[in-house]
């Protein structure tokens, strides 16, 4: 059975020149990089090079990149470390109904600590109102969080409007770009952004890895004290190996964006053309042009998404259902709920998330077994039954 692979929005293979750039320092190169010794030479470089592989991806300069063990740890340090560091301004943090769990959830602690949360509404393309933002700001208003673009829909945010606003109105901003990062061009120089998170495995790089871009004289108080790592803003010797992988998968990232976005967004059209061609009663959903290349998250009604995904991993296709976070709970997607789908609809969603290895056969073959199985499904319900007469 052929394996074909379309969720990289959850997780992406390891590239094969990251792997070995990876190898040296995990055996030959063990130095401790704070070590001023010979042993910690090659090592501090290799973290130093890969460190400015990362800031060419994102247009920053060395000193503004963290490096950290996640996207997750990004998140809770770029949240977390500005609440601390401007609590005596105020109180009040403003998010949006679709962040990352990662985002969400450490808002949600933080609200048991005392702080005061807005969760703004998105349309039914998933876009957020920029007017609503603008009204949500009070002087408490220390921070800012709106991703990038979303890992489920793939909807990119207007984070320059966003950041334009926020610096207008000297709040904070931060923006979860773990998404976007690799898949489109993200230029912090043209932004107003102070805070930027993104992670390694979601752009081809090892898991355990991230970045936190902080913008030259933003203040955040340390999530891990330790030593005199990473600038004193996260203590912890290096994950050396991770941090060269991280470094190498941006390189290449950059080098093959171009060439990526064309290759994605022609598999895309591809799918989705033949989806609506085949399938009746679907529906797409997200912003139809801003979004990102590589997804597509679409509702089959009367199907339930859950068994549609096991009908499609018994033929070898992995895809998911709302994120992967969710997965095996019955909660149907918060993102997809907010942008107005029933529940029905919601756990009748399936995405699709491709990335550079997928090939027009791949998408040929998902065409090809879709309409069968969608239709067996559709053939147990009720509903569809009554909907079709
Ligand atoms: C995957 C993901 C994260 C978490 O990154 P990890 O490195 O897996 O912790 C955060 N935000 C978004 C939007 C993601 O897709």
């Amino acid at each position: 059975m052929n394996k074909i692979y379309f969720d990289h929005n959850a997780t992406t293979p390891i590239l094969n020149d990251v792997f070995e750039a990876m190898v040296p320092y995990l055996k030959d190169q063990w130095g401790n990089p704070s070590s001023i010794h010979w042993a910690g030479r090659g090592t501090k470089k290799a973290v130093e090079d890969a460190r400015e592989q990362v800031c060419k991806l994102l247009n920053c300069a060395p000193l503004e990149l963290i490096f950290t063990s996640s996207g997750t740890e990004g998140d809770n340090h770029a949240i977390k470390g500005i609440a601390y560091a401007k609590k005596d301004k105020g109180n009040h943090i403003i998010t949006t109904k679709v962040e990352h769990p990662a985002v969400l959830n450490t808002c949600k602690y933080l609200q048991k600590e005392g702080f005061e949360v807005t969760y703004l509404d998105v349309d039914s393309d998933g876009m957020i109102d920029i007017d609503a933002l603008k009204g949500a700001i009070t002087p408490k208003t220390i921070l800012i969080t709106v991703m990038y673009a979303n890992n489920e829909t793939g909807v990119i945010f207007p984070v320059k409007e966003i950041g334009d606003i926020a610096r207008e109105r000297g709040v904070t901003f931060h923006t979860d770009a773990v998404q976007a990062a690799g898949k489109v061009p993200i230029d912090t120089q043209k932004l107003n952004i102070d805070l930027l998170t993104i992670s390694g495995h979601k752009l081809y790089g090892p898991k355990g890895m991230g970045a936190l871009y902080a913008k030259r004289g933003v203040r955040l108080v340390p999530l891990i004290h330790g030593g005199h790592h990473e600038r004193n803003r996260r203590g912890g010797t290096e994950n050396v190996a991770g941090i060269v992988g991280m470094g190498k998968a941006a390189e290449i990232a950059l080098k093959d964006m171009d060439k990526e976005i064309e290759h994605l967004k022609t598999l895309r059209d591809r799918l989705e053309k033949g989806m609506a061609g085949r399938i009746p009663h679907i529906k797409l959903n997200g912003h139809a042009d801003r979004r990102l290349p590589n997804t597509s998250n679409i509702s089959f009604e009367f199907v339930e998404g859950e068994s549609l995904l096991l009908n499609l991993d018994m033929k070898g296709v992995a895809a998911s259902s709302g994120s992967a976070c969710t997965s095996g709970s019955l909660e149907p997607s918060h993102v997809l709920v907010s942008m107005g789908l029933s529940h029905e609809l919601s756990h009748g969603s399936v995405r699709f998330s491709l990335g550079k290895s997928n090939t027009a056969e791949e998408i040929d073959f998902l065409l090809e077994i879709m309409p069968a199985i969608v239709e067996r499904m559709r053939s147990m319900s009720p509903l569809y039954a009554g909907a079709k007469s």
